[in-house]
């Protein structure tokens, strides 16, 4: 777990904290996050830091936000809807697929005991790597490469989540989870997805259905083409 509340705030500048907390009242408490450990990372991890500087005084209203590369930074909602699902509670190893800002990364290892990230775009893992690290983080391993396979030599994960969109759940995600393992996943046409959560019972899946969402696509061999 990461120290800086101290480093958020200089005289004069905007108080992201108050945003943060305020973005944890109205954003998320309002609407179905009631999972504390989710809550209070999310009112901890300086959001704003994982933004392009043009946009870090929007860093906490409830939208996605570009982060360069064509690609997003997710709404806090969503962000904090795929945590709760994933049902955290310190002891796991997992997974996330499209590391993009490494907001989402920070956020699960505030919860998790280590996390894997992939990102397919070189330049965004290394700022996101470099964001991390100032930061603190000594618990989140980066690879740049096709997440839509997963990290063959690091599973089994005990949470698996892909933020971005796939055409359908592949099932190399399926087999890197562990036994009782919880995967998150926005599947669905290109341009409109609903999110799952699977639960891993022997060779068996239960499948939920946590809500609509609209994320940018996995591009890989498991997911969409190029272009
Ligand atoms: N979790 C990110 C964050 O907290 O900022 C947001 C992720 S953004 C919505 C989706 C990311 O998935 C993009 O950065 C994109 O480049 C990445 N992506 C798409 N296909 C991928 C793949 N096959 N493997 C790894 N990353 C991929």
């Amino acid at each position: 777990m990461a120290m800086f509340w101290k480093k958020d705030k200089k005289a004069g500048e905007r108080d992201y904290q108050k945003e943060r907390l305020t973005m944890v009242e109205e954003q998320l408490r309002r609407r179905r996050i009631s999972d504390p450990r989710v809550l209070e990372a999310m009112a901890k991890v300086p959001r704003h830091l994982f933004v392009p500087g043009d946009y870090q005084n929007s860093a906490y209203e409830d939208r996605p936000l570009p982060i360069g590369e064509g690609q997003t930074i997710s709404q806090p909602y969503m962000v904090a809807i795929m945590t709760q699902s994933l049902e955290l509670k310190g002891r796991e190893k997992v997974l996330e697929i499209g590391t993009g800002s490494g907001y989402q990364a920070a956020i699960l290892a505030e919860l998790a005991r280590a996390v894997y990230t992939v990102e397919r775009i070189s330049s965004l893992t290394q700022s996101a790597q470099k964001v991390l690290h100032d930061l603190g983080y000594q618990n989140i391993f980066f690879r740049t490469g096709d997440g839509s396979k997963g990290w063959p030599e690091e599973a089994l994960f005990d949470g698996i989540m892909v933020t971005a969109g796939a055409p359908d759940i592949p099932q190399t995600f399926k087999d890197q989870l562990t036994e009782g393992g919880r995967l998150v996943i926005p599947t669905g046409p290109r341009y409109t997805q609903t999110l799952f959560k699977l639960t891993r019972e022997g060779e068996q899946f239960v499948e939920e259905d946590v809500t609509g969402c609209v994320f940018v696509p996995l591009v890989g061999d498991h997911g969409w083409k190029e272009n």
